[in-house]
């Protein structure tokens, strides 16, 4: 059934992200510890890119519980915007997308 393999999709990318975002808050976290905020500036420089990152997988996550309730409630394969079904070829590619290609282009950046 294709909602169980797009859900099994996202429940995979879903763990690893999760995986990711822990560790990257971890790195945040140590380094948070060690820095000399006045003179380790190059430390400083390397945790403004670590929280970068962690803030992007963030909203990943939030793409993909989206993704995961418009599969629950049966609205997952049809655009959030226009209502028109979204081709398989954009889904495989991008599991978690809400719109179809017209309307992405238009709302996502
Ligand atoms: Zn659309």
């Amino acid at each position: 059934m294709e909602v169980e393999k797009y859900r099994q999709i996202l429940l995979d990318m879903k763990q690893a992200l999760t995986d990711r975002i822990n560790a990257i808050d971890r790195e945040v976290r140590h380094e948070g510890m060690t820095a000399d905020w006045s003179e380790q500036a190059s430390e400083r420089e390397n945790d403004e890119v670590l929280e970068s990152l962690g803030n992007t997988s963030e909203q990943d996550l939030l793409k993909i519980n989206y993704a995961l309730k418009r599969l629950d409630n049966g609205t997952y394969f049809n655009c959030a915007e226009c209502g028109e079904e979204i081709p398989p070829a954009r889904l495989e590619l991008l599991p978690f997308t809400a719109y179809c290609v017209d309307c992405a282009e238009i709302i996502e950046d």
